[in-house]
């Protein structure tokens, strides 16, 4: 079958709503909403507009939320790939994959080109641990640090790039005019995990008049915006498994046991 080179969504419906907490990124990246939105009012004095933003952080954060929120807001087209996927690639796919993505998203520019997982393809040169061929790699590398290079100052595609592995990353991709704006995007504190469970709350069809979401973020100390959208996940399943009309306190509760079960195994396999 034919690897699909990349994801594209001309209707993004994720907005700054959707992002609980992260304040401090989400106003990083309001300034790049605007540059898509009035390039001109930007670039009237001279300024070049950045290319690229590296979104630093651990897993599950919503660094991928993020990005996709800037295309909603911005109401531009969202273009896609995940670093990994280049893991099983043939030889020569990775840069022409590459070049075709840059292209199409010029051709509907403005327009957000996302890069999950960017450490799979921009690990420090001839430092790598990665599994398929070292060079396929780099060209890949090259050739996105070629397309950046070669964006005029008025292509209004900007590049955003997402890793928890900032400390292996070519130093390349960080020069100016490229990924020269790092945004951190941190695990959640108590006051955050309480507005993630809101998020996550509201597509639930009846939730317990009991619920107290200070209560349930005091329970989650570690959790990730992805855990906590696991918990309110499975606290409805299990509610419904027992044959319940609401979603109560103690479905969350054991499902926060069984996330916390899930992370203890996952870390045991690490360690
Ligand atoms: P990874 O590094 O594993 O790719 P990520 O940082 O890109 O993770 P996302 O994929 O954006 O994380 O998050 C996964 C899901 O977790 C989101 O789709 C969302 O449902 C939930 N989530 C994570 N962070 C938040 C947040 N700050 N607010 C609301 N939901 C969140």
């Amino acid at each position: 079958s034919k690897a699909k080179l990349f994801d594209q969504n001309t209707d993004v419906k994720t907005s700054f709503k959707d992002v609980a907490g992260l304040e401090g990124a989400k106003e990083e990246v309001q300034e790049i909403v605007d540059f898509l939105k009035n390039p001109e009012k930007y670039t009237s004095l001279g300024g070049k507009i950045p290319k690229g933003a590296l979104l630093v952080g651990p897993p599950g954060t919503g660094k991928t939320l993020l990005a996709k929120a800037v295309a909603g807001e911005a109401k531009v087209p969202f273009f896609s790939l995940s670093g990994s996927d280049f893991v099983e690639m043939f030889v020569g796919v990775g840069a022409s994959r590459v070049r075709d993505l840059f292209k199409q998203a010029k051709e509907k520019s403005p327009s957000i080109i996302f890069i999950d997982e960017i450490d799979a393809i921009g690990r420090a040169r001839g430092k790598s641990n990665f599994s398929g061929s070292n060079d396929e790699r780099e060209n890949t590398l090259n050739q996105l640090l070629t397309e950046m290079d070669g964006f005029g100052t008025n292509t209004n595609v900007i590049v955003i790039a997402a890793t928890n592995r900032a400390d292996v990353l070519d130093k390349a991709l960080m020069r100016a005019g490229r990924f020269d704006r790092q945004i951190y995007v941190d695990l959640p504190d108590v006051r955050e995990r309480k507005e993630i469970f809101d998020v996550h709350l509201r597509p639930l069809k009846k939730v317990a008049d009991e619920l107290d979401t200070d209560f349930m973020a005091k329970q989650t100390p570690g959790f990730s915006g992805a855990d906590i959208a696991n918990v309110c996940n499975e606290a409805a399943l299990i509610a419904a498994r027992k044959g319940k009309q609401a979603v109560g306190k103690q479905d969350f509760l054991d499902a926060v046991d069984r996330i916390v079960g899930g992370l203890e195994k996952k870390n045991k396999i690490i360690t």
